[in-house]
């Protein structure tokens, strides 16, 4: 489905990240790992080129992209199309104060899919009931929990009907009551076979869902194997201590 090779990222002089090989299959579901500052969020914005890699390839079936090797740099059209394949949570919920759930959730289909309105709003519907939320469609966001309102954004993100999902810290901002009602959306989009990448500090549902694990430390791929291999018994001493954190 997606594979980067020999990616890197500098802010600066700042090597953010140093030579990452990452290959994710159609319906698989990796979880991004690893400590603060080490690279995750911005690993998971180069899957997307939302972030423009300094070096290396970014492929997604027959697209391809070089960076780093004196070709041109794509351009804003062809990035545009290639992030339009891929739906991205983050974990602040990011939807439009003014529009309701539903409102929310037909904007991608209409403005960017130049969707037939009926159609847009049969999709909305039929992604806000997918998301548990059928009897929501008509508030504004303010009138929905944390939970609620990333339940919306994972809908909106699905209403472009990507191809991948990544997800940044989907719900490390909500309550702790809040957290399983958005897990319980990405086990379920886990389980019908969309490939997801998800950042998260939720070992145990990492340990649960995922297909694999992969742990960054410094920008780079330290381990990288199956979810309860990584998690039960790490190979690597500093994948042992950062997950001990968590005990
Ligand atoms: P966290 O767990 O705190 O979210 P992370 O693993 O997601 O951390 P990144 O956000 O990818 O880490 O950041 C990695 C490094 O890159 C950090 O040192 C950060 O300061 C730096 N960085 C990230 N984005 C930018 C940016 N737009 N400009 C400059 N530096 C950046
Ligand atoms: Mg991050």
């Amino acid at each position: 489905m997606i594979e980067v090779a020999g990616l890197q990222k500098r802010f600066g002089d700042n090597t953010v990240l140093r030579s990452i090989d990452l290959r994710v299959a159609r319906g698989e579901v990796v979880a991004l790992i690893g400590p603060s500052g080490s690279g995750k969020s911005t690993l998971l914005r180069c899957l997307n080129l939302l972030v423009v890699p300094d070096g290396g390839t970014v492929r997604m079936g027959e697209r391809r992209f070089d960076f780093g090797g004196g070709d041109a740099l794509p351009g804003t059209g062809a990035l545009a199309k290639f992030r339009a394949t891929t739906g991205m949570v983050f974990q602040q919920f990011n939807l439009f104060p003014h529009r309701t759930a539903l409102q929310n959730v037909m904007e991608g289909p209409l403005t960017v899919r130049r969707m037939a309105k009926p159609q847009a709003e049969a999709l909305a519907r039929e992604l806000l009931d997918k998301v548990g939320l059928s009897d929501k469609a008509e508030q504004y966001p303010s009138r929905l929990s944390g939970g609620q309102k990333q339940r919306v954004a994972i809908a909106r993100a699905l209403a472009m009907q990507p191809e991948m999902m990544l997800f940044d810290e989907a719900t490390s901002a909500l309550d702790p009551e809040l957290v399983g009602e958005v897990l319980g959306v990405m086990q379920s989009l886990a389980a019908e076979g969309m490939t997801m990448v998800i950042v998260t500090h939720e070992i145990a549902f990492a340990r649960e869902v995922a297909d694999r694990v992969v742990f960054l430390r410094d920008g780079v791929i330290v381990e990288d194997g199956p979810a309860r291999q990584v998690i039960d018994t790490p190979r690597q001493d500093a994948t042992r201590a950062f997950l001990s954190h968590f005990h």
